[in-house]
């Protein structure tokens, strides 16, 4: 069912039930006072027939008393004859108004004139002749007669029975029907709401007459129960209606408040709650401080989740980036921190790193507030290093725990990574820094492996000189990069009769003069240059800045310092070693890499031709002229 029915449903009873209660209740008053009118009005009725009664009986006594006087009458009456009696009679009786009599003579005889049934009765005792006498009874008002007076003097319809249960002499015309009121009984019977009252009344004959009144409340002037109980159920039901539509409107425009804000919630506007009402004690206030608790939730939870959010995605980017620099030791050092720090919610983290083999450390990778944590920091890293497992303690109300990590295979330098926070680490925590330390380590092993991998894939093992690809590869990059403004320089180096050394001292002395050749020509280069084995006993060096003219000096130096080496023992004596050498540059000699090579291996062989031991530069091309170009 919905809400709007059960509301309508609910105020109906609540309006219903009173209503009809009231009503019953107005109804039954309403009733009970009809009912005492109309006994009052019956017992007015009843009074007002006993004083009719009482004044016809009066006035027929005066009357009586006349007639007794009546000469016709007396004389009649002496003769003691029943047929003069008789004859006389009725003209008695009119002129002296009375509606029958009845005489009854000493015989036992019975004479009657006028009216049966009367009402206002005189008795009297009246002289026959002789001593004997007759009971006269004179009738003053016929029945209907008196009845209809009755009626129209007190308004209330009115019938007369017989002493005799059920003989009913008269009624008056509005008298109700046997349906309503049974005068055939024994008893009355009034049916529906019919009330009755009797009244006897002295009759002519020996029995006595009852008069009974009868009247109904409900036909009785006004239907006014009716008509109450109707405006009260009117009334009750156009006041309840119009509270209910009051009250159903505001119920439902505090429903809809909240439907409305909730449904703005929904979409994620967090600002609905505000337009919600909280004030107050009633129940709409307290749902509504529900509701503003519950958005108020809503909202830190979706903010949470928001952050959460945030985390994995700087968590998924740290990872990405793991993947694409996961051969950069410093990079991978960050990582781990920032997801160590990160991961366990701490408020700072670093990582202390082996710079050697005598035991010396750095910090690497510091995150968050390292400042506020350094003592704690540096303590629980010391004691981590010190035991090499895992440290935990608390330093100026700040908790520490470090891991150790082993970054070398075998007893390899620790190093530690360390993160610090205000609240204290619990088990689950400890175990995933100690995770992402183990992976570190791998991490870092692996790049250790990588970088001797790439090492030796560039590097020439006898000499330590990068080698003849290495060699080829920057060659290529930076003569494709050589203009006038930034020239670079070949140097081509051979040893002189190297096959000599060789055969005279052996191949391991050949080495450890290659070797020591090396040396120099490392030694002699610059940081930005790149010497290499170019192959054999042919070494060569690229210059990145330098025309033909700086790459001769340079040149120069290095055939003084073979020059100089003071090579060999007991068993060779002192072996001279000396290297011829051939220079060239970009663009001076050349378009590309080849004319620079060729030139410079041209340069170092008229270096051989021309004696050994000394260096050599492109000579000079002859133009078509004849000009130097
Ligand atoms: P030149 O002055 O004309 O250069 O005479 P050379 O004897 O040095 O002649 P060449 O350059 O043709 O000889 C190269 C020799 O260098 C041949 C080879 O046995 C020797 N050699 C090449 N590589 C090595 C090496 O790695 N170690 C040793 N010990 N000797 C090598
Ligand atoms: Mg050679
Ligand atoms: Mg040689």
């Amino acid at each position: 069912m919905s809400f709007r029915r059960q509301l309508f449903l609910s105020l109906a009873v609540l309006v219903l039930v009173p209503a009809v209660i009231a009503s019953l209740a107005v109804n039954r008053v309403v009733r009970a006072n009809e009912n005492a009118k109309t006994d009052a009005q019956l017992d007015s009725a009843a009074r007002v027939g006993k004083v009719l009664v009482e004044q016809i009986t009066r006035r027929a006594e005066r009357r009586a008393a006349d007639l007794e006087k009546d000469a016709k009458f007396r004389d009649a009456l002496a003769t003691g004859r029943p047929s003069v009696i008789a004859a006389v009679l009725p003209d008695a009786l009119h002129r002296h108004l009375f509606a029958g009599a009845v005489i009854q003579l000493p015989g036992g005889q019975t004479i009657s004139a006028g009216a049966i049934d009367t009402v206002g009765v005189a008795r009297a005792v009246v002289k026959v002749h002789g001593t004997d006498t007759a009971n006269l009874a004179l009738g003053f008002s016929a029945v209907p007669t008196f009845m209809d007076e009755i009626e129209t003097t007190t308004g209330v319809p009115a019938a007369l029975l017989t002493g005799k249960a059920g003989d009913v002499r008269f009624k008056t015309s509005k008298f109700p029907n046997a349906s309503a009121i049974d005068l055939s009984g024994s008893q009355i019977v009034a049916h529906e709401r019919w009330r009755t009252r009797r009244l006897t009344i002295p009759s002519t004959g020996a029995s006595q007459y009852a008069a009974i009144f009868a009247l109904n409340p409900k036909t009785n002037g006004s239907s006014l129960a009716t008509r109450l109980v109707l405006a009260v159920l009117l009334a009750f039901i156009l006041v309840g209606v119009s509270i209910g539509l009051l009250l159903q409107r505001g119920l439902r425009g505090r429903i809809q408040d909240f439907l409305d804000a909730a449904t703005r919630l929904g979409s994620g506007d967090f600002t609905a709650a505000a337009a919600i009402p909280v004030k107050g004690k009633g129940e709409f206030a307290t749902l509504g401080r529900a509701f503003v608790g519950m958005a108020r939730d809503l909202e830190n939870r979706v903010d949470l989740l928001e952050k959460e959010r945030a985390r994995v995605q700087k968590s998924l980017v740290r990872l990405g980036k793991a993947f694409a620099a996961n051969l950069d030791r410093d990079t991978l050092v960050d990582l781990v921190v920032e997801s160590a720090v990160d991961g366990l919610t701490a408020d700072s983290g670093r990582a202390l790193m082996p710079t050697g083999r005598d035991g010396s450390s750095e910090t690497r990778g510091s995150s968050g507030a390292v400042l506020e944590a350094w003592d704690a920091l540096g303590e629980v890293e010391r004691r981590a290093l010190a035991t090499g497992t895992s440290a935990q303690l608390t330093l100026g109300g700040l908790h520490a725990i470090a891991e150790p990590m082993q970054i070398e295979r075998g007893d390899g330098p620790l190093g530690v990574i360390s993160v610090a926070r205000s609240r204290p680490f619990d088990d689950d925590e400890r175990d995933l820094l100690k995770y992402l330390t183990e992976q570190a380590a791998v991490s870092l092993r692996n790049v250790g492996r990588h970088e001797d991998v790439a090492r030796e894939s560039i590097t020439d093992e006898l000499t330590g000189l990068f080698n003849r690809r290495r060699f080829d590869d920057v060659l290529s990059h930076a003569a494709a990069r050589a203009n006038e403004t930034d020239p670079i320089a070949l140097v081509m180096l051979d040893l002189d009769r190297f096959k000599v050394i060789n055969d005279t001292h052996g191949h391991p002395f050949g080495d450890t003069v290659l070797k020591a050749v090396a040396k120099v020509v490392r030694e002699t280069a610059r940081e930005r240059d790149l010497p290499a084995r170019y192959g054999g006993e042919e070494l060569a060096v690229v210059l990145a800045t330098g025309d033909t003219e700086a790459a001769r000096h340079f040149a120069e130096r290095l055939r003084e310092g073979i020059e100089a080496l003071e090579l060999g023992d007991e068993r060779t004596g002192r072996v001279p070693v000396t290297a011829s050498l051939g220079v060239a540059s970009l663009p001076a000699d050349g378009d590309d890499v080849g004319d620079l090579v060729r030139a410079a291996d041209e340069a170092l062989y008229r270096a051989k031709r021309g004696g050994r031991n000394r260096v050599e530069t492109p000579t000079p091309a002859k133009g078509p002229e004849g000009e130097v170009r």
